[in-house]
């Protein structure tokens, strides 16, 4: 069997139409299949290839990793230096009160982590997050989440969550005295690229302070420079109690944290001891990895040039096929009418060598988020193909 039969016969699917790419190679903002295509990815594996495949310094770190040691013991017993440095480097990116990094392996895994610690801290039983939100696929992580049909087969899932809307200033009035946390993307990503005002994320930490309730920021999707801050809460000017992070976070490497003031993670010591562990959590050589990232953003001044290159996407993508663009940074969503016209637009954009995808619960918009290594030249060769692609499906 060649590699795609076995990939169908053998590996676990999670749909009946798989994208099927094959990839020999990535490099920059380039993806190379195994019969001498060459894609431009428009998505970065969805939000993660921040600072584009195989970064050298990245690479370099890993190398350097992996001459020392690999797995040596499960989280939180031994010192291994690439957590250590790899913590502080994250909490010298925040302000002072979010001093305390747990290193996980994911996304949901983190959101995993940060509920427990609300819970556990606050004694509360309650947790509030949004319509159409997206937070992982383990149980936890899916009872916060916002859609139905992707949570009705899974029932029962965790008690006591209840859903606001998303950027509904009067729905913050049910965050009560019973409410441990609640748990919100600063910018909505599988909902279709939604950004909530600076207006509501005030009124939001205003209720959770009133209340005593922790405010979770789930930045998986856009932290670690996406919407042109380090932080995507940086645009608002509050600041979360507890802050999950993953995908970008490893520049392609796979590694999570939820990060917290020390006197709050340190409940986790006591009544049970050991409240949250993990074998694998700040893998030695993606703690390296992510320390590189860290590292390429702040000194290639890439997070600077977010807003220019978003602007750039955004004067180029014209069509009257498009309906509208949204967008925070280099997190964007095209809008077109629906998904019947937007699909074979991406189907064909593929075919002329350009990668996108649509949303989990917004698939009417077509999902554009690049490395933010990608050139201004390289934006323009994107933007070009995409707009033949929406030409050639229909023609003006
Ligand atoms: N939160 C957000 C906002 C996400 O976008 C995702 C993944 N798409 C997750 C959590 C879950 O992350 P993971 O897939 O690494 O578990």
């Amino acid at each position: 069997m060649n590699n795609r039969q076995l990939f169908l016969q053998h590996l676990a699917q999670t749909t009946d139409f798989p994208l099927m790419i094959e990839v020999e190679k990535a490099e920059g903002i380039y993806l190379y299949g195994a019969n001498g295509e060459k894609y431009i990815d428009l998505i970065s594996g969805i939000g993660v290839s921040n600072v584009g495949h195989r970064h050298p310094q990245v690479l370099d770190a890993i190398h350097r990793q992996l001459d020392k040691y690999l797995h040596l013991m499960v989280y939180g017993e031994y010192v291994q230096s690439p957590q250590s440095l790899l913590a502080k480097a994250l909490t010298d990116t925040l302000p002072e009160i979010l001093d305390n990094v747990y290193l996980v392996n994911s996304g949901s895994e983190a959101i995993e982590g940060a509920l427990k610690l609300a819970k556990r801290y606050t004694g509360r039983p309650k947790l509030i997050s949004c319509v159409d939100a997206y937070h992982g696929s383990s149980h936890g992580s899916l009872s916060v989440g916002g859609n139905e049909i992707f949570k009705q087969a899974y029932r029962p899932l965790l008690p006591g969550v209840s859903h606001i809307r998303y950027g509904e200033i009067s729905d913050l009035e049910i965050i009560d005295k019973q409410t441990a946390a609640i748990l919100i993307e600063t910018v909505q990503g599988e909902g279709g690229i939604r950004v909530a005002s600076k207006e509501y994320f005030h009124a939001l930490r205003k209720r959770c302070d009133d209340t005593g309730t922790l405010l979770i920021l789930d930045e998986v999707q856009c932290g670690f420079g996406r919407t042109g801050k380090f932080w995507a809460f940086e645009h608002h000017g509050i600041i979360p109690d507890i802050l999950v992070c993953a995908k970008g976070m490893g520049g392609g490497m796979p590694i999570g944290a939820f990060i917290a003031n020390k006197e709050v993670m340190g409940v986790f010591k006591n009544n049970p001891i050991l409240g949250h562990i993990t074998t694998f959590g700040g893998h030695p050589v993606s703690s390296a990895a992510s320390l590189a990232t860290i590292k390429i953003l702040l000194e290639e001044n890439l997070i600077e040039e977010v807003e220019a290159k978003a602007e750039l996407f955004k004067a180029l993508l014209v069509h009257p096929k498009i309906k509208s663009i949204r967008n925070k940074g280099l997190l964007m969503a095209v809008e077109f009418e629906s998904f019947d016209v937007l699909k074979p637009i991406i189907d064909t954009a593929i075919e002329m060598g350009v990668i996108t995808d649509w949303f989990l619960f917004c698939d009417d918009s077509m999902r554009i988020a690049p490395p933010l290594t990608i050139s201004v030249e390289q934006i323009h060769e994107a933007c070009e193909v995409i707009l033949a692609s929406i030409e050639k499906v229909f023609p003006s």
